[in-house]
């Protein structure tokens, strides 16, 4: 339900006085400081608790299985939820409405489903967003993310290390199908420093995994010793 743009900025719990708190997704009335009401939070397709370690999909029973992780450069990866259902809506609700209140709840989440001990030591980076792409929608959700997952675990927030090149850069000669095809996952260090030692990688869905590997090599040819790619959701 569409919020009233003139009630911007107002303190929520103010705001909840003037208008009941609604679900972003299906517009039910939600409790208090929840951003989904129960219907949709019970629907959040909850991934299992096995889950490969490498590409954050379900394993089931024990069997063995073909890890797509096994050609990436990061060294394991978790999530949250199928990007399916609900999940896929509040993925869509923060990009196209800048959902924050949905953007801290997939960070609690994450920082809530992640070990402690994996994080030891790591910087917080968000996968950078395509700066012309960003710059249109308004919302880059891997950085609310990553902010809110920096904020929740007390790990360093390292946002401007990874940048994303457009199709516009240094690309002369190549086909536009080329230029399109190779623009989408150049990314590079921003600043030719060493990045940290160990990274945790943040976007809102792990799909391919080609741009969190795209990351992770460039992270790699940094420097940086382990880089563990988490994400909210996972395409399964
Ligand atoms: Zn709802
Ligand atoms: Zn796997």
């Amino acid at each position: 339900m569409p919020r009233p743009g003139s009630l911007a900025g107002m303190p929520s719990r103010l705001l909840s006085l003037v208008v009941p708190p609604t679900c972003w997704i299906c517009g039910a009335r939600a409790p208090e400081a929840m951003p989904l009401c129960a219907a949709c939070r019970r629907a959040l397709p909850w991934l299992p608790e096995r889950c490969c370690p490498w590409c954050a999909l379900p394993v089931a029973g024990g069997g063995s299985h073909r890890c797509p992780a096994a050609r990436h450069a990061f060294d394991g990866a978790r999530a949250v939820v199928a990007y399916e259902g609900v999940a896929a809506a509040v993925v869509r609700a923060v990009k196209d409405r800048g959902a924050l209140p949905l953007a801290e709840m997939m960070g609690a989440q994450l920082a809530a489903a992640v070990p402690g001990e994996l994080l030891r030591g790591a910087s917080i980076v968000p996968v950078p967003a395509h700066p012309i792409r960003s710059r249109m929608r308004g919302f880059d959700t891997a950085a609310l993310l990553a902010a809110e997952l920096a904020r929740r675990t007390g790990r360093p927030l390292e946002d401007r290390l990874l940048r994303r090149r457009g199709w516009r850069g240094r690309q002369r000669g190549a086909s536009r199908a080329e230029r399109l095809a190779a623009g989408r996952l150049r990314i590079e260090l921003r600043r030719p420093i060493p990045p940290p030692a160990v990274v945790a990688l943040v976007d809102d869905v792990h799909t391919t995994g080609a741009t969190l590997h795209t990351c992770a090599l460039a992270l790699r040819r940094g420097g940086c010793e382990r880089v563990l790619a988490l994400t909210w959701a996972r395409a399964l």
